[in-house]
C-alpha cells in the first residue's frame, strides 16, 4: 500500500469524485484524494487500502451502484494502484451479504493449475525445484480468475455493467496515481527481476529508474485492456486476444535475453483459460457466542480455520476469562491447534477430500479445545486431530509443518445504503506476483501455483495441497462476513498470507470478546501463532504486559516488524456504517461514506 503524508478531512474522501472526474487532469505531483483510517455515516461505505481505490468505490455508490457494483470498481482501482498486489493476473474471493434474501454466498476466484498439471509440477526428477525459481517464472502462473469473479459477482448480485464500473479505474490508469514511497519502495524490492523482463521493466521502472515519489504513474496499456473487458467482456480474456497474450507471456516468459536470467515457462494453455470457472459456493459457517460467522470455504483454508479457532474458543469459554494474558494464551492455543488440523486437512475440494463440516463442528473443536494448558503453552509443532472420528485429547499421525506462503495481496469491504455487504480479498500471489507483465496489456500475472506444497510436507502423510489438474493451490484468505440477528454486523478480512487466518481472528475478537471498538481491534498489536515453535508478534505487542506472562506460560515469540493490513465495515446500532482501515500499518488505509456523519 502506498503512503501518503497529506491527511485531509472526509469530506474531500467524499467529494473526490472530481478528481477521478473530467475536470482533473493528473499533472505530476497532484495531491491524491485524501484518506482517514475511520469514518461513518450514511449512504454505505468503502474501506481499502488505498483513497484512490476507496473514492472509486464510493463514486459508485454515491451513483446508485450497489456494494457489489462498488466492490468491483474498487477492486479494479486497487488493480491499477496497487499492481502488485492485485489485479485481473491473479484471483481471489469474494464474499457476498445479500439484504434481499438474508443470505451470504461466496465466490471462489481461484487461479487454477494447468488440466495438464500433476502432483510433480514443480519436480524435476522426482526433487522440488527452488523455490526462488518457482517464483519469478511461467510455471507458477495459475489462471486468472478475477476478471472471472468481477464479471459473476455482477451479473448475479450487481446493477451496473462491468462496462460501467470499471471507468473510474480507467481514469485513473489513464491520467496517472500519485506515487509514494511505499508504492517506490514495492518497485525497489522487485527491481531486479523486473528489470529483466522488458514489459515489467517499460511499465514499472520508467526510464530504467524506479517511480520518483509525488509523480504521476500512468499505465495506459491497463486502462486500454480494462475498457477492452468492458466492452467485450471477460470473453477477451478466457476465449479471446488478452487471453491469448497471457498464455504467451506464461509460456514463453519475455526475459532479455541480455540479463542471463532463465525463466522456466508454464502450462496453463487457451484451452486451459476457456475451462475457467468461478465456483459459487456455501460458504464457512460458524455460530460465535450468538453471532453468525461466515467465510470462504476451501479452496481457502481461511474460513475452516477461522471457524475452527472460534469454535476452540467457545468450548473453553474464553471470553469469560477475565484475565487479558489468559485471554491471548487462549487466542494462541487455539490459532495452533487450528492450523495443525488446517495443514493435514485442507486443499481443493473438487481434487482432495476436505472434511469442511467436521472441521467446523463445536464436538469437534471441544475434542480440539482439551489439549490447552491454561498453565503451558502447547508445543508445536502440534500434531492434527481426526475430524472424522473426534475423541478428546486425540491427535491423528505425525504434525505436518507449515508451509510457506506469501505476504502479499490487498482486502476490500464494502456496504451499501441497502443493507448489503461485500468481503473481497484478492492477490497475485507474493507482492509483485510472478514479475512477468504481459506485454501491451498492462498488468503482472500472478505466481499463485507457488501456493501448492511442491512436494508432501512430511514423508508418508497424505497432503491435500499436492498441485493437481485444474486444481485450485490452497489458500488463507478470509473474507469475513458476521450477522447479528440475521442482520450483517460486521465484515473484515486482511492481506498477509497464512497471517490472513490469525489476523482476521484477532480482530474480530477483539472486537467482539474484548470490547474493543472495530478501529481499535483493526489497530492493536497483533500475533499470528500458525503451529509453528515461535509465535510472529509485533513489536508492541511483544512491548505489552501480557506478552511476559505469555513468555512464563511457554510462549516463544519471534519480532516482525507488522502483520497485515486489515480493513473492515461496521453496522452501528443507530444504522449508520462505520469504515474502518488500518491507520498506520503498510502507510495506513482509507476508510470512507458516502454521507459522513463525523
Ligand atoms: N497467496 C496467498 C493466499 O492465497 C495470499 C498472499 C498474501 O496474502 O500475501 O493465501
Amino acid at each position: 500500500m502506498r503512503t501518503r503524508a497529506r491527511l485531509v478531512p472526509v469530506l474531500a474522501l467524499v467529494t473526490a469524485t472530481g478528481l477521478l472526474g473530467a475536470a482533473a487532469p493528473a499533472q505530476a505531483g497532484q495531491a491524491p484524494p485524501g484518506k482517514q483510517p475511520v469514518a461513518a455515516g450514511w449512504g454505505g461505505a468503502v474501506s481499502s487500502v488505498d483513497a484512490d481505490a476507496t473514492a472509486a468505490g464510493l463514486e459508485v455508490l454515491r451513483r446508485g451502484g450497489n456494494a457489489v457494483d462498488a466492490a468491483v470498481a474498487t477492486a479494479a482501482a486497487l488493480g491499477v494502484t496497487e499492481p502488485y498486489s492485485a489485479g485481473i493476473g491473479g484471483g481471489g474471493y469474494f464474499v457476498h451479504y445479500d439484504a434481499r434474501t438474508g443470505r451470504v454466498e461466496t465466490i471462489d476466484g481461484r487461479e487454477t493449475a494447468s488440466r495438464t498439471a500433476d502432483a510433480a509440477l514443480f519436480q524435476e526428477n522426482g526433487t522440488p525445484i527452488p523455490f526462488a525459481d518457482a517464483v519469478t517464472s511461467g510455471l507458477s502462473v495459475g489462471v486468472p480468475g478475477t476478471a472471472a469473479t468481477w464479471e459473476q459477482a455482477l451479473r448475479r448480485w450487481g446493477s451496473r455493467s462491468l462496462d460501467e464500473v470499471l471507468k473510474p479505474a480507467e481514469r485513473i490508469a489513464d491520467r496517472g496515481f500519485t506515487v509514494d514511497q511505499t508504492f517506490r519502495d514495492q518497485t525497489a524490492a522487485n527491481q531486479s527481476r523486473f528489470q529483466d523482463f522488458p514489459a515489467s521493466r517499460a511499465l514499472f521502472l520508467p526510464g530504467g529508474q524506479l517511480p520518483v515519489v509525488g509523480t504521476a504513474f500512468r499505465n495506459p496499456e491497463l486502462a486500454a485492456t480494462y475498457r477492452e473487458l468492458g466492452r467485450r467482456g471477460t470473453d477477451a480474456l478466457y476465449r479471446g486476444p488478452i487471453g491469448a497474450d497471457v498464455v504467451r507471456t506464461l509460456q514463453h516468459p519475455p526475459v532479455d535475453p541480455a540479463s542471463g536470467r532463465t525463466a522456466r515457462p508454464g502450462k496453463v494453455d487457451a484451452a486451459d483459460l476457456a475451462a475457467y470457472r468461478v465456483r459459487f459456493q456455501e460458504p464457512t459457517h460458524v455460530s460465535y457466542r450468538g453471532l453468525d460467522v461466515y467465510g470462504p470455504a476451501p479452496s481457502s483454508s481461511g474460513g475452516t480455520t477461522v471457524g475452527e479457532a472460534l469454535n476452540v474458543l467457545a468450548a473453553g469459554r474464553a471470553a469469560d476469562l477475565t484475565d487479558p494474558a489468559q485471554y491471548d494464551h487462549r487466542y494462541l492455543e487455539a490459532s495452533r491447534i487450528a492450523f495443525a488440523d488446517r495443514n493435514r486437512w485442507v486443499g481443493d475440494p473438487s481434487a482432495v477430500q476436505v472434511p469442511t463440516r467436521q472441521l467446523l463442528d463445536p464436538a469437534y473443536a471441544a475434542s480440539r479445545a482439551c489439549l490447552i494448558d491454561p498453565a503451558h503453552a502447547l508445543t508445536s509443532p502440534l500434531a492434527p486431530g481426526d475430524p472424522y472420528h473426534p475423541a478428546p485429547c486425540a491427535t491423528a499421525g505425525p504434525a505436518v509443518a507449515e508451509p510457506y506462503e506469501g505476504q502479499s495481496t490487498t482486502h476490500l469491504t464494502v456496504a451499501d445504503r441497502w443493507g448489503n455487504v461485500v468481503a473481497y480479498t484478492l492477490t497475485i500471489e507474493q507482492t509483485g506476483g510472478s514479475g512477468i507483465t504481459v506485454p501491451g496489456r498492462g498488468f503482472l500475472l500472478n505466481n499463485e501455483l507457488t501456493d501448492f506444497d511442491f512436494a508432501p510436507l512430511t514423508p508418508g502423510v497424505p497432503d491435500p495441497n499436492l498441485p493437481g489438474p485444474g486444481k485450485r493451490p490452497r489458500s488463507s484468505i478470509s473474507p469475513t462476513v458476521v450477522l447479528k440477528d440475521g442482520k450483517p454486523y460486521l465484515a473484515l478480512g486482511s492481506p498477509g498470507g497464512a497471517t490472513i487466518i490469525t489476523t482476521v481472528l484477532q480482530v474480530l475478537t477483539g472486537r467482539v470478546d474484548r470490547g474493543l471498538s472495530l478501529e481499535q481491534a483493526i489497530a492493536a498489536p497483533r500475533a499470528s501463532q500458525r503451529n509453528t515453535a515461535a509465535t510472529q508478534a509485533e513489536p508492541a505487542f511483544l512491548a505489552s504486559p501480557e506478552a511476559a506472562r505469555l513468555k512464563e506460560l511457554g510462549h516463544v515469540f519471534a519480532s516482525v516488524p507488522e502483520i497485515g493490513a486489515a480493513t473492515g465495515v461496521e453496522r452501528l446500532p443507530d444504522g449508520r456504517w462505520l469504515a474502518a482501515a488500518e491507520p498506520v500499518r503498510r502507510g495506513g488505509g482509507a476508510a470512507g461514506v458516502v454521507r459522513p456523519t463525523g
